[in-house]
């Protein structure tokens, strides 16, 4: 049950909504945003749903009073019609606009970084993506700069006057990505990281969640709920394929849920075809087939020189394929009447 307090509720009236609910015997989850208070009541047994919504709804000091039988709440259609429009520098995410954010799996140097920024930018593309702490199955295997990977971002950015995401794998990490990044990507290996999920919620910073390779939609969807409850609405999904009995491709990348997401959530979901596919060659024909699909955004691994990339050259791009595909998927959003921004 959520309960949407009036524009000018006052603290005393808020109380009491929370008084009423506690009473009544449920957990109540407030979230104090900036233009009105929402309240959601957890575990209301759906037989006594109705009586409580009536009793609310007759408070000249609460908006609305509704019922959510879904596992997630915040996340949900039901509790917002609209999409979410997630604003980072001058580029919203979740508006008509499809957005682009491209740049190296991992962040090697500052020289390769800038390279690729000043050429993703020439296309119009205002947010560079690159990893300082990357997550890796292997631990032998190259584990990202760290910090000086976020400096070095942070160097490109005032450079260039992109925005910056960037992985965050630890919750003791946070507040120091944060300072460096303006998206905070939480990997799909962390999904389901409840203590990560929690600290970026009460941070500030837009986040956007991966799907874990194994996670249900339902499940993933109840990860973006974590971070809502924390305080933080700025979250955006990002569909990056699962594991199926496929070897062909690293993973499969589901569309499937891109569309079905959009209809349970009003977050904006984004795709990534270079995780998704594994294979350079199949990721603008994907890039294409997400936007058709409904995503608000694609994000997409670009290296200068991907046969020598330190990490997933086998899925990045050069620069001229990825001048090649932003071409190719303009068409396509103009044919679901969207635009590339
Ligand atoms: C990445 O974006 O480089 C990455 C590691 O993503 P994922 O968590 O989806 O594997
Ligand atoms: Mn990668």
């Amino acid at each position: 049950m959520i309960v949407v307090m009036a524009r000018d509720a006052t603290p005393d009236q808020i109380r009491d909504v929370e008084e009423r609910i506690l009473g009544w015997g449920y957990a109540v989850h407030p979230i104090y945003g900036t233009e009105r208070t929402v309240i959601g009541a957890v575990g209301v047994p759906e037989a006594d749903k109705a009586t409580y919504l009536e009793q609310l709804e007759r408070l000249e000091y609460v908006e609305s009073a509704i019922g959510i039988i879904r596992p997630y709440k915040f996340v949900s259609r039901e509790f917002q019609r609209e999409t979410t429009r997630v604003t980072v520098g001058d580029v919203t995410i979740g508006g008509d606009g499809v957005v682009m954010m491209a740049g190296p799996c991992t962040v090697e140097s500052y020289e390769l970084t800038l390279a690729t920024a000043k050429a993703i930018r020439a296309m119009g593309v205002n947010i560079l993506r690159g990893g300082a702490f990357k997550p890796c199955t292997s631990p032998y295997s190259f584990q990202g700069l760290g910090v000086e990977g976020l400096r070095i971002l942070r160097s490109v950015s005032q450079a260039t006057g992109m925005s910056i995401i960037t992985e965050v794998m630890d919750p003791r990490n946070v507040e120091t990505v944060s300072e460096y990044a303006d998206i905070l990507q939480i990997g799909t290996r962390n999904m389901q990281n409840y203590d990560l999920l929690r600290e970026v919620g009460r941070g500030r910073r837009p986040v956007l969640l991966k799907r874990g390779m194994w996670a249900k939609i339902e499940e993933w969807l109840q990860a973006a709920e974590y971070v809502l409850l924390g305080g933080n609405h700025d979250v955006m999904l990002c569909e990056r394929g699962i594991r199926t009995f496929e070897t062909h491709t690293r993973n499969t990348l589901d569309l499937s849920a891109v569309a079905a997401v959009r209809e349970l959530s009003h977050l904006p979901v984004i795709a990534d075809p270079s995780q998704g596919t594994g294979r350079w060659s199949l990721v603008p024909a994907m890039a294409r087939a997400a936007i058709a699909a409904g995503a608000d955004g694609l994000i997409i691994e670009v290296h200068p020189e991907p046969a020598k990339a330190i990490k997933d050259g086998a899925q990045s791009i050069t620069h001229e394929a990825f001048a090649a595909l932003v071409d190719a998927c303009r068409p396509v959003a103009e044919a679901i009447g969207r635009r590339l921004t």
